[in-house]
């Protein structure tokens, strides 16, 4: 071992959501942990304040009946936000905005769809409780929901709700039990944080200690243990956890390029604007194309009193200027006028998701698991990685099993130095360092 090196039992690569949680886990069952950051704190779960406006990258929303609130919870984090309020939501058709069918209220009153339709879609949407979600990951979504049989204007309606609960704009492409989960945990409603997604890194990054601009450069496993190189320092650690985010990322730390071709990512552009009133609807949810509009409240702490932060969305990032014009037309239809903003940030293209799960690669079960790091005692986190959840929730509940996995096999390679040592001091005790006669 290198003398100069620090002795850890985990390192985690990454200081996103996944890293951090990672870690947290890990110390909380009185490992000593450190998680290592290139840049800042966070990840793609930061948000930035301007001008008095506190912008998550892009829209977030935390799903109040997902993994991740349930690891938050294990860990004593109870995230503080509001339910977005949903009577406001309306639905754009064409040029025209309705009452979209988020409440019963609105339902009934909405002019989106006929009666027919509206019975149908509340029967199909009721009865998604009681599907197993596992069982249609060999099917897209696009075609489980056509094969609902659905009046068209109840099908559009559908389509609109699935890209909302589960940010993904190809669901002729996503496998069927992405939608189907999403669908099913978005029952319980979601919460807007307050002060943005910056509270969740705040609250993990208190129960882990961490470095950041602390970029991880390259990992040498040897016979006992994994070194960790930054570019002015080695850690000496028993079990490390990757958890960098995107497959790219990994592939380049873990010098393997299996990882570049994991699949397509999920994409999108987000336009985030500050505006100097709170806008009327607020809310649009365009029914033909993947585009959505949603105010982060004031009671969110995200802007300063009657002003707010509106959030446009295209599930699917093409080019910066394609889409920056339909984000800016779909303001307008939020109740966003020019003249209204005080402040923007656009970002065309981020990643919402690291891997895009397809009938052909086996849906969620079939993406790559925590141990397929390729290096013993290295495992892998993130919204990527792991059978269970999407978005958050898959990167927390692979945190929590690469902790899990981490954890054993520190403990595993203590108890292996401790037979080592043992069987070293017996050998040296009973025969003096001479070689003894076997029986
Ligand atoms: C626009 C948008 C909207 C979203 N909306 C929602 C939503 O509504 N609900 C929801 O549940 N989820 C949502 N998500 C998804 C959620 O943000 C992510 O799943 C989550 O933040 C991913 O966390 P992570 O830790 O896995 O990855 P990241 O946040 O990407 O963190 C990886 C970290 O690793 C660091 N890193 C990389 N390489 C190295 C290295 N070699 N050494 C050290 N550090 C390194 C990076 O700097 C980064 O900080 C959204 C994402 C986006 C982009």
């Amino acid at each position: 071992m290198n003398k100069n090196s620090l002795k850890v039992d985990i390192v985690v690569v990454g200081g996103g959501i996944a890293g951090l949680a990672a870690g947290a886990l890990a110390a909380s069952n009185n490992a000593s942990v450190l998680v290592l950051e290139a840049h800042q704190l966070g990840g793609r779960a930061r948000s930035v304040n301007r001008d008095g406006f506190i912008f998550n990258l892009g829209a977030h929303a935390l799903y109040q009946g997902g993994m991740a609130m349930q690891i938050l919870h294990s860990l004593g984090i109870y995230p503080r936000g509001t339910p977005p309020p949903l009577k406001r939501y309306r639905a754009l058709i064409g040029q025209e905005l309705h009452k979209m069918p988020t409440t019963p209220a609105n339902l009934l009153t909405s002019t989106a769809l006929g009666f027919r339709a509206k019975i149908r879609l509340v029967r199909a949407l009721s009865s998604i409780d009681q599907l197993s979600a596992d069982q249609f990951f060999e099917r897209s979504a696009g075609s489980w929901i056509a094969n609902l049989g659905l009046p068209e204007e109840a099908e559009s309606i559908l389509r609109a709700i699935c890209r909302l609960s589960s940010y993904v704009g190809e669901l002729d492409e996503v496998s069927a039990d992405v939608i189907v989960s999403q669908l099913q945990i978005g029952r319980r409603g979601v919460l807007y944080l307050h002060d943005g997604w910056r509270q969740l890194v705040e609250a993990l990054s208190f129960l882990v200690p961490y470095r950041v601009g602390c970029g991880v450069e390259k990992l040498l496993p040897t016979r006992d243990h994994i070194e960790v190189h930054t570019q002015s320092q080695v850690f000496a650690a028993k079990a490390v956890i990757v958890a960098t985010g995107i497959p790219s990322a990994t592939g380049l730390l873990l010098n393997n390029s299996s990882f570049t071709s994991s699949g397509s990512d999920v994409t999108a552009a987000c336009l985030g604007v500050g505006v100097s009133h709170v806008p009327e609807p607020g809310y649009v949810l365009d029914i033909d194309k993947p585009l959505y509009a949603t105010t982060q409240l004031t009671q969110a702490n995200q802007s300063p009193t009657d002003r707010a932060v509106v959030e446009v969305v295209r599930y699917g990032a093409r080019s910066a200027k394609l889409d920056r014009q339909a984000l800016e037309a779909h303001l307008c239809f939020a109740g966003v006028n020019a003249s209204d903003i005080v402040t923007s940030r656009f970002l065309p293209a981020m990643t919402v998701a690291g891997v895009l799960p397809t009938p052909s690669s086996g849906g969620l079960a079939g993406r790559r698991s925590v141990y397929e790091s390729g290096i013993p005692g290295v495992f892998l986190a993130g919204d990527w990685i792991g059978p269970k959840g999407w978005l958050a929730d898959a990167a927390l509940a692979s945190a929590q099993e690469a902790s899990n996995a981490a954890l054993a096999w520190s403990a595993h390679q203590s108890l292996s130095r401790s037979i080592h040592l043992t069987a070293q001091k017996t050998t040296s005790d009973s025969t003096d360092g001479y070689p003894e006669e076997s029986i």
